[in-house]
């Protein structure tokens, strides 16, 4: 069936042709409505954000699946390619000023010269479903899957501080990592051993790839290899052939060679442990302001993704016994005591070596006398 749909304004864009979607939302576009609606605009402007119904009219050929920029291929109905049966794109935007039949917006992915077909005013409680507070004790993690199905790193990126305490370029790129690994194996984390992440260095990037695939020092979905390497591999359980490792390339060269400012700070409040208290202010500013600048960036600009990876895991983590230390009287995990005497002993009144994860990895430490 054909229905007949009405244009009623056209996208003013730089951009003339299609371009990275994400890159066209940065940059402000304008709407100009056609005369004849302009009674339909009255008091628009009592909305921040608004849904723009647009025509696409340079699609392709309509496709039944895909093509998709990231992650496992979906049908067209449950991605956001633009060759649709209808091409009919949506976007909410965010309303910057009306001057008169003019909106200027941003956020919209739409070219130059697209023709508009209808324009609402976003809704939170209608258009963004937020789970109740109460789900929350059924699905803990639904607002990170939510995230990162609907690739909003902006959104991880902020959840990933709440446990980080700051935003810097590796928490951004460890939270980057997660989501790309999360989609290309289509996969949801329920906080259980089922899947597993393999981190390569407890730097900040750490954090933020326990945010966001939820595999955890505290639920053993989460392995350390000491290998010194800003990388990661997510790998399920029982598919243990077809991991995916996201490696930062370049580390440092990154920040050094595009975001120099910060590069330097860095090197001088962090690196030298020198730095004026202002340097140091200005450092978290410019540290953030890089981690929010990155977390917006392709994946492939400053990371290299395998797929296929093999992964050795260890067994599901077994249930210990306890054991008591007869000097301090504490509960340990039975494999973790020490005998001496033929008495028990836990590892610090045993006075034993122990191995230990701090900032230059893990080590084996021997207590002093
Ligand atoms: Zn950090
Ligand atoms: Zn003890």
């Amino acid at each position: 069936m054909k229905f007949n749909v009405t244009q009623i304004g056209t996208v003013h864009s730089e951009f003339d042709e299609p371009a990275d979607p994400d890159a066209m939302r940065e940059v402000a576009s304008t709407i100009v409505v056609d005369e004849a609606y302009e009674e339909a605009l009255y008091r628009i402007e009592d909305s921040d954000h608004l849904k723009i119904v647009f025509y696409i009219h340079e699609a392709d050929e309509p496709t039944l699946r895909g093509p998709r920029r990231y992650g496992v291929e979906r049908g067209t109905f449950a991605c956001r390619s633009p060759h649709r049966p209808s091409p009919i794109g949506t976007t909410t935007v965010e309303l910057l000023e009306r001057d008169g039949l003019a909106l200027q917006v941003r956020g919209l992915d739409a070219i130059d010269g697209t023709p508009v077909l209808d324009i609402k005013p976003y809704a939170p409680s209608l258009d963004r479903p937020e789970e109740a507070d109460d789900d929350r004790r059924d699905a803990p993690r639904g607002r990170i899957k939510r995230g990162i199905r609907n690739r909003e790193r902006e959104e991880l990126l902020l959840r990933a501080g709440e446990i980080h305490g700051h935003f810097c370029p590796y928490l951004a790129l460890g939270v980057m990592a997660g989501v790309h690994a999360m989609r290309e194996l289509g996969t949801e984390s329920e906080g259980m051993e089922d899947l597993v992440a393999v981190v390569e260095t407890n730097s900040c990037f750490a954090d933020g790839v326990q945010t966001v695939t939820g595999c955890t020092f505290g639920n053993n979905a989460l392995l350390y290899r000491d290998y010194g390497k800003t990388a990661m591999t997510l790998v399920s359980r029982d598919n243990s052939d077809n991991g995916v490792r996201v490696h930062v390339k370049e580390r440092e060269e990154i920040i050094e060679r595009d975001y120099p400012e910060a590069s330097e700070l860095f090197e001088t409040v962090i690196a030298d442990r020198d730095g004026t208290p202002a340097e140091r202010e200005r450092l978290t500013e410019r540290w953030q302001a890089v981690a929010f600048d990155l977390i917006g960036r392709p994946i492939f600009d400053v990371c290299d993704v395998q797929t296929g990876v093999s992964v050795d895991l260890p067994d599901e983590a077994p249930i210990y016994e306890d054991a008591q230390c007869v000097d301090c009287g504490e509960s340990i995990m039975a494999p973790k005591a020490v005998e001496r005497d033929g008495e028990t002993y836990c590892r610090d009144c045993a006075n034993a070596s122990y191995l230990q994860l701090d900032g230059r990895g893990l080590s084996r430490i021997e207590p002093s006398e």
